[in-house]
């Protein structure tokens, strides 16, 4: 198959493309999504088949109007219109009980559905030039995220219909998802709305497990994502807990083994091994925008083991964590 790469002005061809049952990227303000028709099973099941990706994990339908959610989800409730009112259009998922005009394809089987309204401009255009799009991440099942659209040409050139080019995403993660499914508001995902912000606007919110720990054994995820190993580039990556200095004399004691860093940007001039700056280290929305596209480039450089800092688990540097220990396989080591 070729793949069509698109500019921001043919959004109609893409959307043509979609109502024909077919697969578009897209950018987003999160990573770029691989978008189709959610509510045509054999379309959604498309997007499995390209991406590799296991047909228990489901997918999220992305919306740009909010009288949209009514055709998606049985009941919508009085905190998903809080929250649908204070972070959409934006990178907040909010899981709730789904309509039977999902295709099981997007569900995974579950009895719930995970809506969207992003904020992205090109995306909001596309759905609203379509229908309804069902979309995960455009990578291939298991990589980093693309947060552009070269990245997504590299995993999925001839094996999609088109992406449209959108430039860098802003905000460089994938988005918070809270389910509303259960009896207490669950955070399945960490990304641009905090927890501190989702408690700030319904009360309590428990954060799921799996959200900083793997999985255990025979455990069932809440989230069927969190149970794959994901976000890892072919490079090892491993985590570091310690002070700035513990982290550069480490990694420099590692030099004639070849090792790299994901670094803070105060750390570069230290430094004596090659390096990727992440952003400074307080700078928490500037390492989620880069991070993946840091993992990428650790691979494009051919580095073979990546060390990095453990990051902080408050506002947005719980989204980096929680991609950071994935990516790590959970390795960390304490300085
Ligand atoms: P991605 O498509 O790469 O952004 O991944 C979507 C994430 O949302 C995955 O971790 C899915 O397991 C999760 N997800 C989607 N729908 C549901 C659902 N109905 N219940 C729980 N998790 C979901
Ligand atoms: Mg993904």
């Amino acid at each position: 198959m070729k793949t069509l790469m698109l500019n921001e002005n043919e959004i109609a061809k893409a959307a043509d493309i979609l109502k024909n049952g077919g697969l578009v990227a897209m950018p987003t303000e999160t990573v770029y999504g691989l978008a189709a028709n959610a509510l045509d099973g054999s379309a959604v099941a498309g997007i499995f088949k390209a991406k590799g990706r296991p047909m228990d994990n489901p997918l999220i339908v992305h919306i740009a109007d909010l009288s949209q959610i009514h055709l998606l989800v049985s009941c919508f409730p009085e905190k998903a219109k809080i929250l649908a009112e204070r972070f959409w259009p934006g990178p907040l998922t909010i899981i709730l009980p789904k309509s039977d005009r999902i295709p099981d394809e997007v569900s995974a089987g579950l009895d719930t559905v995970a809506v969207r309204f992003p904020s992205h401009k090109v995306a909001r255009q596309l759905i609203a030039a379509s229908m309804p799009l069902a979309a995960p991440s455009a990578n291939l099942s298991g990589s980093p995220s693309p947060t552009n659209a070269r990245h997504v040409y590299d995993d999925m050139n001839g094996r999609i219909d088109a992406i449209i080019d959108g430039g860098e995403c802003a905000v460089g993660v994938e988005s918070t998802v809270i389910t509303l499914a259960g009896d207490v508001p669950k955070l399945l995902r960490p990304g641009g709305v905090t927890v501190e912000q989702l408690r700030q606007a319904i009360g309590e919110v428990v954060i799921d497990d799996a959200v900083m720990n793997p999985l255990s054994s025979g455990e069932k995820a809440s989230s069927p994502g969190m149970k794959y190993k994901h976000y890892a580039p072919k490079a090892k990556v491993i985590l570091l807990e310690g002070s700035a200095e513990a982290f550069i004399a480490y990694v420099n004691a590692k030099k004639s083994d070849g090792a790299a860093a994901l670094c803070y940007d105060e750390d570069m001039g230290r430094l004596k091994v090659p390096y990727i700056p992440i952003g400074h280290a307080d700078d928490y929305e500037m390492q989620s925008h880069k991070l993946f596209s840091a993992l990428r480039n650790a691979d494009e450089q051919g580095f073979r083991t990546v060390y990095a800092h453990c990051p902080k688990t408050d506002g947005m540097g719980l989204a980096v964590y929680n991609r950071m220990i994935r990516a790590a396989g959970f390795e960390v080591i304490e300085l």
